[in-house]
């Protein structure tokens, strides 16, 4: 989806949501857009500078309502955004539990269906009908990791 049609996307979603595709939420997607991994509140508003701290959380929460945002919750204080994965295509994600770093990663389709025949086998259990997955690998960033042996040693 190039950026053009993701922002008419994103006037759909919003317009059904009964909001406004206002300048500052059409911003928050751009940057979004723009960036190859999940940002946190403040790389977004340092990524444009006529966005507003007061505005951005608002505009986040309203942009997650209507489907166009995803919250990627690493820790209390540590969430990052990124678009909405039918927007994007389907990944998961590295998430720092000590200094709340998340990295995009993406599995070969072959590791993909391994994946889905497992979680439908669990889910089919419980009379549950499978449709996709969110999975997050929580634990300590290369740089996390390697302080972390630096203390215990
Ligand atoms: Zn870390
Ligand atoms: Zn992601
Ligand atoms: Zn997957």
């Amino acid at each position: 989806m190039d950026e053009e049609e993701l922002h008419t996307t994103a006037a759909q979603r919003l317009r059904s949501a009964g909001l406004r595709y206002t300048g500052s939420r059409r911003a928050v997607v751009g940057v979004l857009a723009r960036s190859d991994r999940p940002l946190t509140i403040p790389e977004i508003l340092g990524e444009d500078g006529s966005l507003a701290q007061s505005s951005a959380y608002r505009n986040l929460t309203e942009l997650i309502g209507a489907g166009i945002v995803h919250r990627i919750v690493a820790g209390d204080e540590f969430s990052h955004f990124e678009l909405a994965e039918d927007l994007t295509s389907h990944h998961h994600h590295l998430v720092c539990t000590r200094c709340g770093r998340v990295a995009d990663v993406t599995l070969s389709d072959e590791l993909e269906a391994s994946l889905d025949v497992a979680l439908a086998k669990v889910a089919e259990q419980q009379g549950f009908h499978a449709e996709h997955h969110r999975l997050d690998v929580l634990g300590l960033c290369a740089d996390c990791a390697r302080t972390e042996e630096g203390v215990s040693r």
